[in-house]
């Protein structure tokens, strides 16, 4: 089964990806992680991509059509995968298509995670992770138990990212309604469009996401 979420930076899509990925067994497929892997390591595609992400701008279609065809094509992925900010534009979204009814392949459902704009920007400017294990934590709204502690591993080191700032943050929000909430209409004539209220806590998003995986 192939899914895909699809919502505004700050939705929440990678949190309840990596439920689906635990309860589903369907492996988490992160464009946005891929690339964070391409900067850190400083390939030739990183280097590339940096300015881009730092300005809260969408990498070119062509980088990450790439990108995905050969995760989704890998062997850990034949049973299924979810997919976490990719398709992001239309092209991006012809492109899926086609590389998967090459493989007799197709998208089971689509995800909307319905949010307002207003509280993304706090969600996302106040979001840290745990640079040991990764558990993410919010400033405010889901602060480790102990300061300064990971909840999960006891680390000590926390990172934020660098497109979490105000500005770039605005910039993404932008850059979602331009390029990205086209994809809605695209995917309901499709009738493969579901959506879910992601403004309520999560447990009841993750409830309302496994409601759809069951009745595809
Ligand atoms: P994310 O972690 O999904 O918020 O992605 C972080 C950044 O990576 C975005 O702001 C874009 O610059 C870039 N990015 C991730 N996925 C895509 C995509 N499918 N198309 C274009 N750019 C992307």
């Amino acid at each position: 089964m192939i899914i895909v979420l699809l919502g505004p930076p700050g939705a929440g899509k990678g949190t309840q990806a990596r439920r689906v990925e635990e309860e589903r067994k369907l492996v988490q497929l992160s464009t946005g992680d891929m690339l964070r892997q391409e900067v850190a390591g400083g390939t030739a595609i990183g280097l590339r991509v940096r300015p881009i992400m730092e300005a809260g701008q969408l990498v070119s279609d062509e980088v990450l059509v790439d990108m995905i065809a050969d995760r989704i094509a890998a062997p850990d992925c034949q049973a299924g995968c979810v997919l976490d900010g990719f398709p992001r534009t239309t092209a991006q979204a012809r492109a899926l298509d086609t590389m998967l009814a090459a493989k007799g392949r197709r998208l089971a459902a689509v995800i909307e995670m319905k949010v307002e704009d207003a509280p993304l920007i706090e969600r996302l400017t106040g979001r840290f992770a745990c640079a040991t294990c990764g558990a993410g934590y919010h400033d405010t709204f889901r602060p480790p138990r102990v300061v300064g502690v990971c909840d999960s591993c006891g680390g000590t080191e926390f990172t934020r990212r660098a497109d979490d700032k105000a500005e770039t943050v605005t910039a993404r929000l932008a850059a979602y309604h331009r390029q990205t909430a086209p994809l809605l209409s695209y995917y309901r004539e499709r009738r493969l469009l579901h959506s879910v209220d992601a403004m309520a806590a999560f447990n009841e998003v993750a409830r309302q996401i496994a409601a759809v995986l069951d009745r595809v």
